[in-house]
């Protein structure tokens, strides 16, 4: 399986090592080209408009947006949640998003580094031990729309973790964390996706 990580900027480096870990063959992506070869493609943390920016600027946004259409799995932590998220309620001024997720996200939700926080979350579809979960200027769902699904919630009821077919998204890093079960959860809609076509 060949798994690409989205290599404009932020923590691809964390992703690509859990990846390896896994098994998959990893390609860092930069170019349409190297999108073009993969089975599933992972968007790291980092900052949302300094990534969009630098999408646009590699040609790489919508090639991203057509192969979201067309069904390839994307698992986006943190920025990457940004990137995948239909509305971004607070983007930086002409900030857009891939999108795919019918969901509106805020950035910066919880508010600045310093304000940074771990917490043990309950994820069922990952089983019964809970996720320790680490948000870095974590962004929060706000609305889950009708196509989207909630996987997690903080205790106060805010959604932190969706899905939407092929597409994963966690406001929070296990990338980071050596918690690697949100990656073979994903890893198994790529293994499927790919047999299905
Ligand atoms: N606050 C960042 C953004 O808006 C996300 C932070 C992160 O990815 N850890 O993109």
């Amino acid at each position: 399986m060949t798994v690409g990580v989205l290599a404009l900027q932020g923590d691809f480096r964390e992703h690509a090592q859990v990846l390896r870990t896994l098994g998959a063959d990893v390609v860092l992506v930069r170019r349409p080209e190297e999108l073009a070869r993969v089975d599933g493609l992972v968007i790291p943390g980092g900052e949302s408009s300094v990534m969009d920016k630098l999408a646009r600027a590699f040609g790489l946004a919508d090639p991203l947006r057509a192969a979201v259409r067309a069904g390839l799995p994307v698992y986006g932590t943190c920025a990457g949640l940004i990137m995948l998220a239909d509305t971004v309620v607070d983007g930086i001024r002409g900030q857009e998003s891939i999108g795919g997720l019918d969901i509106s996200v805020r950035r910066n939700a919880f508010g600045s580094q310093t304000q940074s926080f771990e917490t043990d979350l309950d994820v069922p579809v990952l089983g019964e031990a809970p996720v320790h979960a680490v948000f870095i200027r974590a962004p929060v769902v706000d609305t889950v729309g009708p196509q989207a699904t909630a996987l997690a919630r903080l205790a106060d009821g805010r959604c932190v973790a969706v899905e939407q077919g092929r597409l994963l998204g966690t406001s929070f890093h296990p990338e980071i964390t050596g918690e690697h079960r949100f990656h073979e959860y994903f890893l198994s809609t790529v293994a499927a996706a790919r047999f299905l076509g």
